[in-house]
């Protein structure tokens, strides 16, 4: 096949043009569909530029949510660590207290 842009002569299964690095083969992100032109997929009508600027802002709110989980985690993490100063002692104090009362009696 001859290359669209600089009409050299490329193999067939060519994905780029050796001598003008011409994209020859685009590949379907959705389908895997190959086909010679951009754009939009043949096969399930996606549009290249938008499915991919669809996932890689998807994969950004993935990361926002996986990071407010450890931002959540992190603290729900100082709750535990401070949690037996605020609530152990008082009880602690309180199982004491039952335990000397009944030696008492
Ligand atoms: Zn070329
Ligand atoms: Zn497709």
């Amino acid at each position: 096949m001859q290359c669209p842009k600089c009409s050299s002569e490329v193999r067939d299964i060519a994905r780029f043009c050796r001598r003008c690095h011409a994209t020859l083969r685009y590949e379907c992100p959705s389908c895997r569909h190959e086909q010679r032109h951009g754009g939009t997929c043949d096969k399930c009508g996606v549009n290249f530029l938008k499915y991919v600027a669809a996932v890689v802002s998807a994969k950004q709110a993935d990361a926002d949510v996986i990071h407010e989980r450890i931002e959540r985690r992190s603290s729900l993490l100082a709750n535990v660590l401070v949690l037996p100063f605020t609530v152990g002692i008082p009880l602690m104090r309180k199982f004491l207290a039952a335990k000397s009362k009944k030696g008492g009696s």
